[in-house]
C-alpha cells in the first residue's frame, strides 16, 4: 500500500485557521479572505518556503473542495431572479462581454499570446459570484435593486462560462457536435433526476423522517445531498464534461427541490457550508496558491508583463458593459457594478487548471491569469466598496424602473428646503423621517409617549420591506439584530406538513424576524439628533395655502410645509382627511408575546400551524435568542385593540389543546423566566377613500390598518415612507406639496387596499387548514422606491 503523507494537508489546514483569525483581528484589512488564502498558499508552497506541496492527499481534498465550491455556488443561484427585467439587462450586458472577450482574446492571439483564444475569451467573461455576495451584504446592497442586478449578472457570468468550458474544453476528445448531443442527454438526465427527486420529496411523512434522522449520526439529508453532488459530478465526467458542471447542476437541483415551497431543514445549509467553507473549500484555495508557479512567472518577463494586461482585459470585458446599467442605477453605481463584475478568481483557477490539463494553456500563462484574477479580487471589490460607501439614497439609483424604460434624474432633489412634521414615532413614522431626512427634507417627529418604545413582540420583515430598510441604511443592523428565517414551514394542527403552492407562504431565506423595539431603535439611530420630540400628543390640525400646523395637548404647535399622520390605527389626523369611522373588529383575538429560545424548536424556522378556525405562528427574533409567538383564536366579543392587555396562557393552552406538542411547549414557556404574553383584539378598516387633504397626508396604520395575516403592516408602512419621501423630494418648491401628496396617495392607495383585503382573505385561508392562500409574489417583488421614482420622473416631465 502506498503511504500517504498528511504533512502538507496539515500545513494547509493550519493556514485555513489562521486566515480568518487575521481578518477577525484586522476587520479593516482591505483584502478578501480568499485572496489571503491563495497568497498564503504561495508563501508555504514550493515557490517560496517549500513547506507544502501538492501530494495525493492534497490533490483529492482540493478536488473535493472545488466540487463543493461549485455545488454551493449552484445553491446560491436564485432561479426566480433569472427571469424578468433584471435578467434581461444582465443578459444583454453579458452578451456585450462575450463579444468583447472574443475581441480581446483575438488581440492577445495577434500579439503572439500562446493561449487558446477561445479559452482566454471564456475566462475573461467570467465573474466570481461567491466573492460578491458577502461584499454586497456588507455594503447594505444585497437586497437592493442594484445588488440584485449585480448578483444576477454574476450568476449569468458564472453559469455560461462553466457550460462553455464543459462543452469545448473537457478532457474527452469528441467533436463539438458530439459534445452538444452529450450535453443535451446529460441535461435531460438531470431534469429526470430532478423530477424524480421532487416527487420523492413530496412523499408524506418524509420531512418528519428526514428531520428525525438529521439530528442523529445518520445525517440523512446531508449525506443524500453530497451523494447527489458526487453522482452529478461523476455523471458529467462520464459524458465527457468537467465534473464541476455536475457539481454546479447538483447545487441548482437541490435549491429548486428544497427551496421551492418545501421545507429546508434550518441547519441543512449551515451543515453544508460547514463542510464546504469549514474544511474543503479553503484547501482548494490554499492549494491553488501552493501550486502557483511563482518562479516560472517571475522568470518569464513576457508572462509577468501579461498580468496587468489581463487585469485591464478583465476590466474591459466585464467592467465596461456595466455602463449599460447607468440608466437604471446612475453612473456611480454602474462603475461600482463594473468593478464587481470584473472580479473573477474561482473560475480562473478552475479554467486554467483544465486548460493546463488539456494542453490549451502553458503553466506560465495559467500563472499569469491566476495572478490577474488574484489582483482583480484584491483591488476591484475594494474600489467598488469605496464608491458605494455613503452613497445617498435618493441621488443613487438614477431612478428608472427596470424594464419600464422610464428615467428620473435626482440631481436636483437634495436639500429641497421643505419642512415636514411627522406625528407618531412608531415604525412607520420613524421610517418616514429617515427617508425624508435622507432626501434632504428638514423633518421633526412628534410622539405622544414619554419615550420611544415598542412592546415586546416581533415583526416579520418581508423582501419588499427588507429592500427598503437596506436603502435606508439599516440593512446591516437588521442582519445583526434580526433572525433570518432559513426555513418557513406550514403545518397542520397535528404537526404534519400542510401543502401549499411555492409562493403562498413566506419563502425560506427571504424573511427576517426582528424585535419591534430593535427595529425602532435602528431607525431612530439613523436620524439626526433632536429629530424626535416625545410627550407631544397631537390633538388638532389646521392649514392654509402656504403651510400646515399641528396642535398638541399642551397647547404648543408645530408648523411645516407638510404634515404626515403616522399616528397609528386610532389616528387623530385621519379625522382631518375623512369622516371619522371606527375600526372593524375581525372576530379574532391574538395572544402574542416572546419566549426565550427553546432547544426543541428548530433554529431559524418560521412555523405556522393551521387548523379549523385557529392558527398559531412562531418565529425567531433577536439573532435567534427569542421566539415570537402569536396564537389566533375566534372570539364572539370584541376585545380592545391594544398592545398591552395581558394575555392568559391557560386560556391560550386550552385553545390549542390536542395540537402539535411543540405549541404546548411554547405556551408553557410564557410563564417561565423571560416569557411574556399579551392579548390583542384584531381590528382593521375598510380601505379609506382618501389619504390626503392639502398639505396633510396619512401613512402606515393611520392610512391602512390591516390584519396581520400577510405580515405586511410594517412592510407597507416602510413602502409608504420611501414612496412619500421620493415624491416630496421631487417637489421644486413648497407649492408642489399638495400635488406630490396626491401622487403619493394615487401610487399607494390601490396597492395597500389590495393588501388589506388580501390579509382578511388569507386569515380565512389559515383558518381552513391552509387552503386558498394568497400568492405573495406581487407583494414581495414590488420595489416601492423604484415605482415612486418612476412616477416622480413622469410628473416632472409632464
Ligand atoms: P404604530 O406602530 O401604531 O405607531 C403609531 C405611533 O403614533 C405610536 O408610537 C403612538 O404612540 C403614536 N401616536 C398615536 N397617536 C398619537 C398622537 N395623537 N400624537 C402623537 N403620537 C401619537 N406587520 C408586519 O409587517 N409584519 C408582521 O409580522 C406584523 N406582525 C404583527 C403582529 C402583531 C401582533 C401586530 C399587532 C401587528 C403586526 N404587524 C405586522 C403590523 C404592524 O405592527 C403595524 O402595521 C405597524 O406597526 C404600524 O406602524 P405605524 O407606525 O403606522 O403605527
Amino acid at each position: 500500500m502506498v503511504a500517504i503523507s498528511f504533512n502538507s494537508v496539515l500545513i494547509i489546514a493550519g493556514i485555513s485557521v489562521l486566515v480568518p483569525v487575521v481578518l477577525g483581528l484586522l476587520p479593516r484589512f482591505p483584502v478578501p479572505g480568499v485572496v489571503l488564502q491563495v497568497v498564503a498558499g504561495i508563501i508555504v508552497g514550493p515557490s517560496v518556503l517549500g513547506w507544502a506541496r501538492i501530494d495525493p492527499a492534497v490533490e483529492v481534498l482540493s478536488d473535493l473542495g472545488l466540487g463543493m465550491l461549485l455545488f454551493l455556488a449552484g445553491l446560491e443561484i436564485d432561479v426566480d431572479r433569472l427571469r424578468g427585467p433584471l435578467a434581461r439587462l444582465a443578459g444583454v450586458a453579458f452578451a456585450v462581454s462575450a463579444a468583447l472577450g472574443l475581441l480581446c482574446a483575438f488581440f492577445f492571439w495577434l500579439a503572439g499570446q500562446a493561449a487558446e483564444p477561445f479559452l482566454l475569451a471564456i475566462i475573461l467573461m467570467s465573474t466570481s459570484a461567491g466573492l460578491l455576495l458577502p461584499l454586497l451584504k456588507d455594503a447594505g446592497e444585497a437586497a437592493t435593486e442594484f445588488g440584485q442586478l449585480v448578483m444576477t449578472a454574476a450568476a449569468v457570468a458564472e453559469i455560461v462560462p462553466i457550460m462553455l468550458m464543459s462543452l469545448f474544453f473537457s478532457a474527452a476528445s469528441k467533436t463539438t457536435a458530439d459534445q452538444l448531443v452529450s450535453l443535451a442527454i446529460f441535461l435531460a438526465l438531470l431534469v429526470l433526476i430532478g423530477l424524480i427527486l421532487a416527487r420523492v420529496r413530496r412523499l408524506r411523512g418524509l420531512d418528519r423522517l428526514l428531520d428525525h434522522l438529521e439530528d442523529r449520526s445518520g445525517q440523512l439529508r446531508v449525506r443524500a445531498t453530497l451523494t447527489l453532488a458526487l453522482a452529478c459530478g461523476v455523471l458529467a465526467y462520464r459524458f465527457g464534461f468537467a465534473s464541476i458542471l455536475g457539481a454546479f447542476a447538483a447545487g441548482l437541483l437541490v435549491r429548486l427541490i428544497e427551496f421551492s415551497g418545501r421545507e429546508p431543514n434550518p441547519q441543512f445549509i449551515a451543515k453544508l457550508e460547514g463542510i464546504g467553507f469549514g474544511f474543503l473549500i479553503p484547501i482548494f484555495f490554499i492549494s491553488t496558491g501552493v501550486a502557483f508557479q511563482l518562479k516560472a512567472l517571475l522568470s518569464h518577463p513576457v508572462a509577468l508583463a501579461e498580468v496587468p494586461l489581463f487585469l485591464v482585459a478583465l476590466l474591459v470585458v466585464r467592467g465596461l458593459p456595466a455602463l449599460l446599467y447607468r440608466r437604471s442605477t446612475g453612473t456611480r453605481r454602474a462603475v461600482a457594478a463594473g468593478l464587481l463584475q470584473a472580479t473573477t478568481l474561482t473560475f480562473v483557477i478552475v479554467a486554467t487548471e483544465i486548460g493546463v490539463a488539456t494542453g490549451k494553456l502553458t503553466p506560465t500563462e495559467a500563472a499569469a491569469l491566476v495572478a490577474a484574477g488574484l489582483l482583480s479580487a484584491a483591488l476591484f471589490p475594494a474600489g467598488a466598496t469605496r464608491l458605494l460607501r455613503h452613497l445617498p439614497l435618493f441621488s443613487s439609483c438614477g431612478g428608472s424602473r427596470l424594464g419600464h424604460g422610464r428615467r428620473a434624474s435626482y440631481a436636483h432633489i437634495m436639500d429641497v428646503g421643505l419642512r415636514a412634521v411627522v406625528v407618531g414615532g412608531g415604525i412607520g413614522g420613524l421610517a418616514a423621517a429617515v427617508a425624508l431626512s435622507r432626501a434632504g427634507i428638514d423633518v421633526q417627529v412628534y410622539e405622544q409617549a414619554r419615550e420611544l418604545t415598542e412592546v415586546g413582540a416581533g415583526v416579520a420583515l418581508a423582501p419588499n420591506g427588507l429592500r427598503i430598510l437596506d436603502r435606508l441604511g439599516a440593512g446591516a443592523g437588521v442582519a445583526r439584530l434580526g433572525a433570518r428565517h432559513v426555513s418557513t414551514q406550514l403545518r397542520l394542527a397535528d404537526g404534519q406538513p400542510a401543502s401549499h403552492e411555492p409562493h403562498q407562504f413566506a419563502r425560506a431565506g427571504r424573511n427576517v424576524g426582528i424585535h419591534r423595539a430593535d427595529l425602532l431603535a435602528l431607525l431612530a439611530s439613523q436620524l439626526p439628533d433632536g429629530t424626535v420630540r416625545t410627550e407631544h400628543r397631537c390633538t388638532g390640525f389646521s392649514q392654509d395655502a402656504g403651510s400646515a400646523t399641528v396642535v398638541f395637548a399642551d397647547g404648543t404647535t408645530a408648523t411645516a410645509d407638510v404634515v404626515i399622520g403616522a399616528d397609528g390605527i386610532h389616528s387623530v389626523l385621519q379625522g382631518f382627511v375623512v369622516e371619522p369611522a371606527e375600526p372593524v373588529f375581525s372576530g379574532v383575538v391574538a395572544y402574542r408575546g416572546l419566549v426565550p429560545r427553546l432547544d426543541e424548536y428548530p433554529a431559524g424556522t418560521m412555523r405556522m400551524w393551521v387548523g379549523e378556525g385557529k392558527h398559531f405562528l412562531v418565529f425567531p427574533v433577536r439573532a435567534g435568542q427569542l421566539l415570537n409567538y402569536v396564537g389566533f383564536v375566534p372570539s364572539g366579543t370584541s376585545v380592545r385593540e391594544s398592545w398591552s392587555a395581558a394575555g392568559d396562557p391557560v386560556a391560550l393552552a386550552a385553545q390549542f389543546a390536542g395540537w402539535d406538542p411543540v405549541i404546548g411547549r411554547v405556551i408553557a414557556a410564557i410563564t417561565a423566566p423571560g416569557g411574556s404574553g399579551f392579548q390583542w383584539g384584531m381590528y382593521d378598516r375598510a380601505p379609506l377613500p382618501r389619504w390626503s387633504s392639502g398639505r396633510l397626508t396619512l401613512l402606515g396604520d393611520a392610512a391602512h390598518p390591516m390584519l396581520p395575516h400577510l405580515g405586511q403592516g410594517v412592510n407597507q408602512a416602510l413602502e409608504d415612507a420611501v414612496a412619500l419621501a421620493t415624491l416630496l423630494a421631487a417637489c421644486a418648491s413648497s407649492a408642489g406639496v399638495p400635488r406630490a401628496l396626491t401622487a403619493y396617495e394615487e401610487l399607494r392607495r390601490e396597492r395597500t387596499a389590495r393588501v388589506q383585503l388580501g390579509s382578511r382573505r388569507n386569515g380565512a385561508g389559515y383558518d381552513s387548514s391552509g387552503s386558498q392562500l394568497t400568492d405573495r409574489r406581487w407583494i414581495y417583488e414590488y420595489d416601492a422606491w423604484a415605482e415612486a421614482a418612476a412616477l416622480a420622473a413622469a410628473l416632472a416631465s409632464a
